[in-house]
């Protein structure tokens, strides 16, 4: 190689440097005083507080004023430009969408359209919020989209050591209908990154959610177990798994006070629960575990008509039933999820659970299975998009008109 593909070369990691760094550091510059204020205990996650972007038509090659590297004149279209800056709100105890809109000196139907709100009082506390103006300027309407996906995010509460419980919410049909994922933590991380897999399935096709249908997301129902294996708090994937061997991330399964909280519900509940045959704990109550307080009081607090429990590894579709009483709604959601997926069918696990989530939930009159997938590793996903579209056009037809 002579003098000249020298030259080139460095030309082109300059270049490579300077498409790559907006990228690879982001830099928060609130434009507006009155920033997003957290829910208090909570860590804010940089993908909720706020996402730098430039204002079109620049492209993106725009230097950001901590950048070191001083870019060739001629790719640096307008360096003077501030970047956009998308803020977000988080809904507070007391608050209403008018105040919030007033806050920032939006519209109250801007702000509600903008975030997919259909009445000024379905906001909750915890609840993001994308505020459409900057200053006097509205954001580019492929930003405003970009930022504003057809879900809600809403934080239900937080884990033992304070990690965020979130659901995605779409849609705002009389039926609810409660996916989650991630109960059994970073034992079974394969659950959340098919929630995680669901969701993005549903914002490329909002309109495969029936209009009588409203459909919660919780990914991560245990996000202190799924940090112990993937040491992360944003989204995982198996690419932040370490080791390839189940039983390395067995620790994960439980919460941070080692119990595990598919044992912590009350139907058969015991302080001495089992796992396969080891003794594990179920709490020191019923309820005991904050986590499981969050769950209940969500699932109690909306009519929730249906729940699916996804864990890992058994290839089954199990109905929720408690002291060996058959639930018959639960039997249908089911027959419905099996036959889509070809997962097998069983009553029970081959060993004594006490304490379960979904047998819990047949006791308040709340159709529930457990869905056990097919290893420690994949997510099925033909399987798993197979039976979520049986479920939500099973909801279709016994809540539609
Ligand atoms: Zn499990």
């Amino acid at each position: 190689m002579g003098l000249f593909g020298l030259l080139v070369g460095c030309f082109m990691l300059v270049l490579a440097v300077l498409i790559i760094q907006p990228e690879s550091e982001p830099v928060v510059m609130p434009l507006i005083s009155a920033a997003a204020t957290p829910t208090p205990g909570s860590t804010p996650r940089p993908t909720h507080t706020a996402t730098q972007v430039t204002p079109s038509p620049v492209s993106s090659q725009t230097a950001s004023p901590t950048h070191t590297i001083i870019p060739p004149p001629t790719l640096t279209p307008t360096p003077s430009k501030t970047p956009w800056v998308i803020q977000r709100h988080t809904v507070q105890d007391g608050e209403t969408l008018l105040r919030i809109a007033n806050q920032y000196g939006v519209t109250l139907e801007r702000l509600m359209e903008v975030n997919h709100i259909a009445a000024a009082d379905f906001i909750f506390v915890g609840q993001i919020l994308i505020i459409p103006f900057v200053g006097e300027h509205e954001l580019p309407a492929a930003l405003l989209t970009a930022a504003a996906p057809p879900y809600q995010i809403i934080i239900l509460g937080h884990s033992t050591q304070g990690r965020p419980i979130e659901r995605y919410t779409f849609g705002n049909g009389p039926a609810h209908l409660v996916f989650i994922g991630g109960i059994h933590g970073g034992y079974e991380w394969n659950s959340t990154t098919l929630a995680y897999q669901v969701i993005d399935y549903l914002t490329a096709f909002p309109k495969r959610i029936p209009e009588t249908i409203t459909l919660h997301i919780i990914p991560t129902a245990n996000p202190d177990g799924l940090f112990l294996v993937a040491g992360k708090e944003d989204r995982v994937t198996s690419l932040d798994i370490p080791s390839v061997d189940p039983l390395a991330a067995l620790p994960g399964r439980f919460n941070a006070n080692q119990v595990d909280l598919n044992r912590n519900w009350d139907c058969d509940w015991s302080a001495n629960a089992f796992w396969r045959n080891q003794p594990i704990s179920g709490g020191t109550a019923p309820f005991s575990e904050v986590e499981t307080q969050v769950l209940r009081d969500f699932l109690l607090g909306v009519r929730v008509q249906g729940v699916i429990f996804w864990h890992s590894a058994a290839a089954l579709v199990i109905p929720g039933q408690c002291n060996d009483e058959p639930h018959l709604p639960s039997q249908t959601l089911a027959a419905a999820y099996r036959q889509a997926s070809g997962y097998g069918h069983s009553s029970t696990l081959a060993y004594p659970i006490t304490g379960d989530a979904a047998d819990w939930l047949t006791r308040q009159g709340i159709a529930a299975i457990t869905v056990e997938l097919r290893n420690h590793f994949d997510t099925d996903w033909p399987e798993n998009l197979a039976g979520v579209l049986a479920v939500l056009a099973l909801f279709q037809e016994s809540h539609g008109e």
